[in-house]
């Protein structure tokens, strides 16, 4: 197996294959963007795996999405040409669920214990809440929920949060909460997120046996996005890290200009700690990009050279020649010339063969994609959202896996109640009260407790006849299942149940949508062995997963791109108060203004040959519309590393120029290149004397006192004397 050097490592370079070969012992890749630390952790993976190292079994690899583990498992796959199952790969999550499947009971959990989306857990928090009469208003149950999974986030546990550590939350209740609502969880054989790995963490800290077992499977580690792990993956790693026989072979990569999850407790010194952690770690370091122009490069290289807490790393184009296209910075008027203008580009590249799957726009916060989304439906451009608006969480999807849980789990009790009374069965919420309590009187799940009220004749008329279907349903598709299967037990859980029927009743136009949807859901069922398989895939499942039609455009968050490369990159909202967020500058700390800007640093550094970043001169808040600010980010980028130009600047320039000296200058061409902002608004400032009548989209009419460089002194008749930008100001005749 082991040529002298095997063609895999061929076309890495030397830094490249150290890392790779350097498979025992501790070692950290710190690097930036684009430099091939994901593919180094790949190429090592499949390395270990080719020299006999390691069984494929024996390998723990964690990735920080689930789309990254798909690409992972299918590079392996492809340097060892053959897929193999059973890998330890995935995300902390993933490889957490997996792992407390197996030692469940640990923590008073059984094997088939059931993961809470976000809808149950809320319902769960609010039911804890009710007995401390807690004023819902100021404490919302999801600001509890944030309370919990910050504990969660550093691996505490309700017994290890200490008096000082309660917050004000909740009226000093949070911690009492927080202890009811892991009982309960506990009661009903389910978990949160979160506690995938609280859990596991907890397991390992005090099993020594199952810890062994894991410090004898595991003989490497490998670690993707290191800078992004927070308190209680870096403390879970470092427990199955640290084996009693000698130096772990733990090898972690990250960028710490990369770091951008601190809002989620993710600690960038866990990479700077790393080498305390592990004495004798080897660090290697990548300078040479292969993803993006050297344009591209110059422009991101330059803007996060303003951040002053960061290790400082170098970072050179992969082929010096490779000058490419400058960064565009794209003016507009507002969002939605911002999506036409975006769309207008989409449709050019694609008509010059781009395929759409190389296209990302990428933005600051999910309201942007709206004004997109409409666009591209107007014109047919297939695009989707990633990590938006998913299919697994619309309402009948959802109401269709409630039933799928009772039928796999019967004491699911917050299955059985977003259930009980889909379709309308006359159960509202006295009647629920009621089986709980008969529930509780038997010590049983909500179920059983139905079927003992059936059987004493507790439930009467139509409640009676409606719940006495339901069950019996639940009960046939249960030994169906036995004998024909999964799929076929689901169709006709959810037929007899009244389920189906009752959308082929519902008149609105989005119900055969709804009924086409749990069609598919059917249809996704069969991929999967068992329904316990397939709910895992789902609880699991963070962003879209339809690879199927590929050739569409990508939505996403600038959070959502991490290691994702696509050819073009636009980058929308590049404003004061959307880019840095406003929460950053109200914030006010040089700390949330640095991670805002190692996020646009990301934004910038996924794209291979093309960045645009638009700005829209307005924007509107509500009903109200707001002159925005070009963010601060872009006058940061070098200046020769981007071209600027935009509708908003050149309509700025010609609606002045019209009635000014420039009426027939070289101006109203629109063809001829454009100018920085900077030399732009001079232009504008220039040809508005003292005493010009002016309009301001928010301030009405007024009069300029006073001209000062680019800013105008206005008094304006009903808002009083303001200083303004010139170019957000019109000349009115
Ligand atoms: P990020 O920090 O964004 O996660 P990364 O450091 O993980 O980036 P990769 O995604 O592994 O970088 O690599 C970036 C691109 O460069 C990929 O397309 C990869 O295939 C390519 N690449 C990496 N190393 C080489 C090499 N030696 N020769 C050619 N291409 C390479
Ligand atoms: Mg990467």
């Amino acid at each position: 197996i082991s040529s002298p050097s095997p063609d895999y490592l061929d076309r890495l370079n030397p830094e490249q294959r150290e890392a790779i070969e350097t498979t025992e012992g501790p070692l950290l890749i710190l690097a930036g963007a684009g430099t091939g630390k994901t593919r180094v952790l790949t190429t090592r993976f499949a390395h270990i795996l080719l020299n006999g190292r390691a069984r494929p079994w024996q390998i723990l690899a964690v990735t920080f999405t689930n789309k990254a583990a798909r690409e992972m498992r299918e590079r392996v796959a492809a340097l060892l040409g053959e897929t193999i199952d059973g890998l330890w790969l995935g995300t902390f999550h993933a490889l957490c669920a997996r792992m407390l499947r197996r030692h469940a009971e640990y923590v008073g959990l059984t094997t088939g214990f059931t993961i809470l989306d976000t809808d149950d857990q809320l319902r769960l928090v609010r039911q804890i809440m009710e007995p401390y009469r807690i004023d819902t208003k100021r404490w919302p149950p999801q600001g509890l929920l944030g309370v919990f999974q910050r504990w969660k986030d550093r691996g505490l546990t309700p017994a290890q949060v200490t008096p000082a550590e309660d917050t004000d939350f909740a009226a000093g209740h949070a911690r009492a909460l927080y202890a009811a609502y892991q009982e309960r969880l506990r009661a009903v054989n389910a978990c949160d997120f979160g506690d995938l790995m609280l859990h596991m963490l907890e397991i390992l800290r005090t099993q020594p046996d199952v810890l062994a077992q894991y410090h004898r499977l595991f003989r490497y580690i490998l670690v993707d996005e290191y800078q992004d792990t927070n308190t209680i993956q870096y403390l879970w790693l470092r427990l199955l890290a640290k084996r009693p026989e000698g130096a772990p072979n733990i090898a972690c990569v990250g960028d710490d200009d990369q770091s951008i999850y601190s809002w989620r407790g993710a600690e960038v010194e866990n990479i700077l700690r790393f080498e305390k952690d592990f004495p004798g770690a080897r660090v290697v370091r990548l300078e040479r990009n292969y993803r993006s122009t050297a344009q591209i490069l110059r422009a991101a290289s330059g803007l996060i050279a303003h951040n002053a807490d960061r290790l400082g790393k170098t970072l050179r184009p992969g082929s010096d020649d490779a000058r490419g296209e400058k960064v565009q910075v794209i003016s507009v008027w507002d969002s939605d010339e911002e999506a036409r203008i975006a769309a207008g580009a989409i449709e050019r590249l694609r008509a010059e063969g781009h395929p759409l799957s190389q296209i990302a726009i990428l933005m600051r916060a999910g309201f942007q994609t709206r004004p997109f989304e409409e666009r591209f439906l107007t014109l047919g451009l297939p695009y989707r959202v990633v990590g938006g608006l998913r299919f697994y969480e619309r309402a009948e999807i959802r109401d269709a896996m409630a039933y799928m849980r009772v039928l796999v789990q019967p004491a699911d009790d917050l299955a059985f109640e977003r259930i009980v009374n889909v379709p309308k069965r006359g159960i509202g919420a006295a009647g629920l009260q009621k089986l709980h309590h008969t529930a509780r009187g038997i010590g049983a799940p909500l179920a059983a407790g139905v079927l003992h009220a059936l059987e004493t004749g507790a439930l009467k008329g139509k409640q009676r006849e409606a719940l006495a279907t339901l069950m019996d349903a639940f009960e046939r598709a249960r030994a169906l299942r036995e004998r024909e299967g999964h799929v076929v037990a689901m169709e006709m859980l959810l037929e007899e149940s009244g389920y189906l029927q009752m959308w082929r009743d519902d008149r609105s136009p989005e119900a055969p949508g709804r009924l086409d949807n749990i069609k598919e859901l059917l249809r996704a069922i069969g991929d999967f062995g068992t329904l316990e398989g397939f709910l895992e895939h789902v609880a699991l499942v963070t962003e879209t997963e339809d690879q199927a039609s590929s050739d569409t455009v990508s939505l996403m968050t600038l959070h959502g791109a991490k290691g994702l490369e696509f050819d073009t990159v636009f980058l929308p909202g590049w404003e004061e108060g959307v880019f840095p967020s406003q929460r950053s500058l109200d914030e006010g700390g040089l700390k949330s203004l640095e991670e805002e800007r190692r996020l646009a640093y990301v934004g910038i550094t996924r794209a291979r040959r093309r960045a645009v970043i638009l700005h829209a001169a307005r924007r509107r808040i509500y009903a109200n519309w707001q002159d925005s600010i070009p963010s601060r980010f872009i006058a940061e980028i070098p200046d020769d590393a981007i071209e600027q130009s935009g509708q908003a600047l050149q309509e700025r320039i010609q609606l002045t120029a019209r009635n000014s000296v420039f009426a027939n200058g070289p101006i109203r061409g629109t063809t001829r290149p454009f100018r920085k902002l900077t030399d732009v608004r001079e232009e504008i400032a220039a040809p508005l004397p003292v005493g010009t009548r002016v309009f301001h989209q928010k301030f009405g009419y007024g009069t300029v006192l006073e001209v000062e460089g680019d800013r105008l002194h206005i008094n304006f008749e009903k808002a009083g004397e303001k200083r303004i930008m010139a170019h957000f100001v019109e000349q009115v005749s």
